[in-house]
Protein backbone atom coordinates (compact mmCIF):
# COMPACT_ATOMS: atom_id res chain seq x y z
CA UNK A 1 0.00 0.00 0.00
CA UNK A 2 1.05 3.36 -0.73
CA UNK A 3 1.79 6.23 2.24
CA UNK A 4 -1.14 7.83 0.37
CA UNK A 5 -2.79 5.15 0.98
CA UNK A 6 -2.38 4.68 4.39
CA UNK A 7 -2.84 8.13 5.25
CA UNK A 8 -6.13 8.33 3.57
CA UNK A 9 -7.15 4.96 5.11
CA UNK A 10 -6.32 6.61 9.32
CA UNK A 11 -7.39 10.28 7.64
CA UNK A 12 -11.06 8.14 7.32
CA UNK A 13 -11.00 6.77 10.77
CA UNK A 14 -9.63 9.95 12.52
CA UNK A 15 -12.17 12.02 10.66
CA UNK A 16 -15.19 9.90 11.31
CA UNK A 17 -14.22 9.25 14.65
CA UNK A 18 -14.66 13.00 15.34
CA UNK A 19 -18.04 13.55 13.56
CA UNK A 20 -18.80 10.89 16.30
CA UNK A 21 -17.02 12.70 18.84
CA UNK A 22 -15.62 9.06 19.90
CA UNK A 23 -12.24 10.79 21.18
CA UNK A 24 -8.36 9.49 20.71
CA UNK A 25 -5.19 10.32 21.71
CA UNK A 26 -3.51 10.04 18.29
CA UNK A 27 -3.54 9.08 14.47
CA UNK A 28 0.00 8.26 12.65
CA UNK A 29 1.31 7.04 9.66
CA UNK A 30 4.02 5.59 11.05
CA UNK A 31 4.65 1.35 11.09
CA UNK A 32 4.68 -0.49 14.04
CA UNK A 33 4.76 -3.79 14.04
CA UNK A 34 2.49 -5.18 11.53
CA UNK A 35 0.66 -2.44 11.70
CA UNK A 36 0.85 0.30 8.73
CA UNK A 37 -0.60 2.87 10.79
CA UNK A 38 -3.15 3.63 13.85
CA UNK A 39 -5.78 5.46 15.52
CA UNK A 40 -5.18 5.36 19.14
CA UNK A 41 -8.44 5.45 20.57
CA UNK A 42 -9.04 6.82 24.22
CA UNK A 43 -12.27 6.62 26.77
CA UNK A 44 -15.25 4.22 26.07
CA UNK A 45 -15.98 2.85 22.74
CA UNK A 46 -19.35 4.51 20.86
CA UNK A 47 -22.59 2.07 20.31
CA UNK A 48 -21.88 -0.75 17.90
CA UNK A 49 -23.00 1.08 15.06
CA UNK A 50 -21.17 4.06 15.46
CA UNK A 51 -17.73 1.98 15.98
CA UNK A 52 -18.63 0.30 13.11
CA UNK A 53 -18.90 2.95 10.61
CA UNK A 54 -16.24 4.52 12.09
CA UNK A 55 -14.59 1.27 11.57
CA UNK A 56 -15.30 1.24 8.15
CA UNK A 57 -14.49 4.60 7.30
CA UNK A 58 -10.55 3.43 6.71
CA UNK A 59 -11.46 1.03 3.67
CA UNK A 60 -14.07 3.08 1.98
CA UNK A 61 -11.89 6.48 2.14
CA UNK A 62 -8.97 3.85 0.96
CA UNK A 63 -11.29 2.72 -2.29
CA UNK A 64 -12.97 6.03 -2.77
CA UNK A 65 -10.17 8.51 -2.32
CA UNK A 66 -6.96 6.57 -3.20
CA UNK A 67 -8.63 4.08 -5.17
CA UNK A 68 -6.03 1.79 -2.95
CA UNK A 69 -6.39 -2.16 -2.46
CA UNK A 70 -8.99 -2.85 0.34
CA UNK A 71 -8.12 -6.58 0.48
CA UNK A 72 -4.88 -5.28 2.56
CA UNK A 73 -4.33 -7.47 5.38
CA UNK A 74 -4.66 -3.67 7.35
CA UNK A 75 -8.18 -4.00 6.76
CA UNK A 76 -8.91 -7.71 8.07
CA UNK A 77 -8.63 -6.61 11.35
CA UNK A 78 -11.00 -3.69 10.96
CA UNK A 79 -13.45 -6.30 9.15
CA UNK A 80 -13.05 -8.83 11.69
CA UNK A 81 -14.01 -6.00 14.62
CA UNK A 82 -17.09 -4.22 12.07
CA UNK A 83 -17.92 -8.41 12.38
CA UNK A 84 -17.69 -9.09 16.20
CA UNK A 85 -19.09 -5.58 16.55
CA UNK A 86 -22.35 -6.98 13.77
CA UNK A 87 -22.26 -10.27 16.15
CA UNK A 88 -22.93 -8.09 19.41
CA UNK A 89 -26.42 -6.91 17.77
CA UNK A 90 -27.20 -10.27 15.49
CA UNK A 91 -25.42 -12.89 17.43
CA UNK A 92 -24.30 -15.79 14.99
CA UNK A 93 -27.21 -15.50 12.44
CA UNK A 94 -25.21 -14.63 9.54
CA UNK A 95 -27.75 -13.23 7.20
CA UNK A 96 -28.54 -10.31 9.82
CA UNK A 97 -24.65 -9.82 10.91
CA UNK A 98 -24.35 -9.50 6.86
CA UNK A 99 -27.50 -6.98 6.17
CA UNK A 100 -25.96 -4.95 9.91
CA UNK A 101 -22.52 -4.95 8.18
CA UNK A 102 -23.69 -3.75 4.27
CA UNK A 103 -25.54 -0.98 5.81
CA UNK A 104 -22.82 0.05 7.88
CA UNK A 105 -20.60 -0.18 4.99
CA UNK A 106 -23.40 2.17 3.02
CA UNK A 107 -23.60 4.40 6.27
CA UNK A 108 -20.05 5.00 5.94
CA UNK A 109 -19.98 5.39 2.11
CA UNK A 110 -22.04 8.44 2.98
CA UNK A 111 -19.59 9.96 5.47
CA UNK A 112 -16.41 9.75 3.58
CA UNK A 113 -18.63 11.71 0.63
CA UNK A 114 -20.05 13.91 2.76
CA UNK A 115 -16.40 14.74 4.17
CA UNK A 116 -13.60 13.42 1.31
CA UNK A 117 -12.18 17.15 1.37
CA UNK A 118 -11.43 17.09 5.20
CA UNK A 119 -10.13 13.33 4.97
CA UNK A 120 -7.81 14.68 2.01
CA UNK A 121 -6.81 17.38 4.65
CA UNK A 122 -6.15 15.16 7.47
CA UNK A 123 -4.16 12.72 5.00
CA UNK A 124 -2.03 15.35 3.78
CA UNK A 125 -1.22 16.54 7.12
CA UNK A 126 0.01 13.06 7.82
CA UNK A 127 1.45 12.45 4.83
CA UNK A 128 3.71 16.01 5.99
CA UNK A 129 3.70 15.61 9.53
CA UNK A 130 3.49 11.61 10.11
CA UNK A 131 1.58 11.74 13.70
CA UNK A 132 -1.83 14.24 14.25
CA UNK A 133 -2.89 14.64 17.85
CA UNK A 134 -6.75 14.57 18.09
CA UNK A 135 -6.78 18.16 18.12
CA UNK A 136 -5.05 18.83 15.11
CA UNK A 137 -7.27 16.38 12.60
CA UNK A 138 -10.12 18.90 14.39
CA UNK A 139 -8.24 21.70 13.43
CA UNK A 140 -7.65 19.97 9.68
CA UNK A 141 -11.62 19.87 9.59
CA UNK A 142 -12.79 23.51 10.59
ZN1 LIG B 1 -8.15 0.57 9.69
Amino acid sequence: MTRRGIAIHEAGHAVASAVFKRPFSFVTIERFGRLLGHLELRGEPLPPSEEAIATWAGSVAQALLAASNVEHTANRGDYAYIERLANTIAGNDKRLVRALMDAWHNRAMSLVTEHAAAIERVAAALIARTTLTEADVIACMA
